[in-house]
């Protein structure tokens, strides 16, 4: 199968070829074809399936062969915005932005993109100007419209792009009011790697006869990349990291935190063990955010610190490493997390440090993902399972880390190698909902034990 046969142009399979692509990945295979048709679509599909060429290729097509390049106020050789692509982040839009060049490059269409943290006036000089296609975020596309600076009334076609992250990010107000914006009549093309009630409904609303396409579980990712988890006491896990970046001479590692002071935290501190780091999340400049991004991809920095929002839908290639610092809040963000590695094919591993604390996420994981992640204690990394859980700090507010059940205390003897099976063993067990009932258990008894005194 090649992208020839999908029926794309000359000038898109040029553009393609020359990123190296031949053979179109399993989304591309089932949503260009429909696209090409004019058909809504919804589809279920997560970061690195390749599914940005499979909307933005045919999306490019649809609009140079309808082309109606003058279709301005009368008398203004003006573009309008022909389609729109909404986004749950500045670096989602600004890398579909940049797919949208790169694919249309050898096409007559204009294309800008906007979002919030830099300057509005630049943009709104942009969209003066005129542009075929408009890549947003939805906040800052609100602003536009507020201020009367976008005319979003001549839209064909509209694209979702990861939808569930919208939501889970508050956005649902900000995208009805853009919809209540748009013309009835148009393209629909919706994406979400996940599919809630909320969603469906959404969906409901937006898509006409859609086609549906599934390329993969929502694990599937999740299947490609090896996964380990290394027990560790939560005041060792810095050194953990250094130990194992510097023993094994990692070159590029996307490290995840739960917090955006974490990020800060751990980024100076693994600079001040000679490893250089960047910091990249929601309280930092979009430039700073875009200097952190492109010194990670230059080499210039080893380590990328990142919090889940501002990592969704980052596009590093080939991305070989993905640490996870602490376990994320939902296991769905877990699954986002290391689809950054084993992308497009690429094998990848992603190892989760945990502390005693968060064997209640731990054990929400792999509920999701239907199975164990192996255990692999490093040597003079033992945790001391003496150790008692604590209350998550989930960066949110005071009261809902008080409000938090501490996860059970983990029970059994402690491993004391790597290469150590029934030690393993043992900390696979600790580690699972068996400890936990047993926690309970204890729980219990403790209850009944101060009630009979
Ligand atoms: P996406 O899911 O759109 O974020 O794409 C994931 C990665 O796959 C990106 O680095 C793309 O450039 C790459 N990619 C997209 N299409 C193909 C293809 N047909 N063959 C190989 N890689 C691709």
């Amino acid at each position: 199968m090649s992208f020839q046969s999908l029926g794309l142009r000359a000038e898109l399979i040029r553009a393609v070829s020359e990123k190296g692509y031949s053979v179109p990945t399993p989304i591309q295979r089932q949503a260009i074809p429909p696209i090409l048709e004019g058909r809504d679509i919804m589809a279920g599909a997560q970061t690195g399936t390749g599914k940005t060429a499979g909307f933005t290729l045919p999306l490019l097509q649809r609009l140079i062969s309808t082309d109606k390049p003058t279709t301005g106020k009368p008398g203004k050789n003006r573009r309008t915005i022909r389609a729109l692509v909404l986004t749950p982040t500045r670096e989602l839009a600004a890398q579909v932005s940049e797919s949208v060049q790169t694919y249309g490059k050898y096409l007559p269409l204009k294309s800008a993109v906007i979002f919030g943290g830099v300057k509005i006036s630049p943009q709104i000089q942009k969209l003066r100007n005129g542009v075929d296609i408009l890549v947003a975020t939805p906040g800052r596309l609100l602003d536009h419209v507020d201020q009367n600076t976008v005319n979003l009334s001549t839209v064909d076609i509209l694209v979702l792009d990861e939808a569930d992250r919208m939501l889970d990010m508050g956005f649902i107000r900000d995208i009805r009011k853009l919809l209540a914006r748009l013309p009835r009549q148009k393209q629909t093309l919706f994406f979400s790697a996940t599919f809630s009630n909320e969603i469906k409904q959404l969906a409901n609303e937006l898509l006409t006869s859609p086609v549906l396409i599934e390329v993969a579980q929502r694990n599937a990712a999740a299947d490609r990349v090896t996964q380990i988890v290394h027990p560790v006491d939560r005041h060792r896990k810095r050194e953990l990291l250094s130990y194992l970046i510097g023993s094994k001479n990692w070159k590029q590692v996307l490290v995840f935190t739960r917090t955006k002071h974490g990020a800060d935290r751990l980024s100076e501190q693994l600079t001040h063990d000679g490893i250089k780091a960047a910091a990249i999340h929601g309280n930092k400049s979009q430039g700073a955010r875009t200097k952190a991004l492109a010194d990670f991809k230059a080499g210039k920095a080893r380590v990328l610190v990142a919090t889940d929002i501002a990592a969704r839908g980052l596009d590093i290639n080939q991305l070989p490493h993905v640490v996870n610092y602490e376990l994320p809040n939902t296991p769905e963000d877990y699954i986002h997390r290391i689809g950054r590695t084993g992308r497009a094919g690429n094998e990848g591993e992603a190892m989760s440090l945990v502390c005693v604390d968060e064997l209640k996420l731990l054990q929400d994981i792999e509920r999701l993902l239907k199975r164990d992640i192996s255990r692999v204690v490093i040597n003079d990394f033992e945790p001391d399972l003496s150790i008692k859980p604590e209350p998550i700090n989930r960066g949110r507010g005071r009261q809902q880390q008080a409000a938090r059940k501490p996860a059970a205390k983990p029970v059994g003897k402690n491993a004391t190698s790597a290469r150590n099976n029934s030690a393993q063993n043992n900390q696979r067990s600790s580690f699972k909902g068996r400890s936990n009932n047993q926690g309970r258990s204890q729980n219990r008894a403790r209850h009944n034990a101060q009630g009979a005194r």
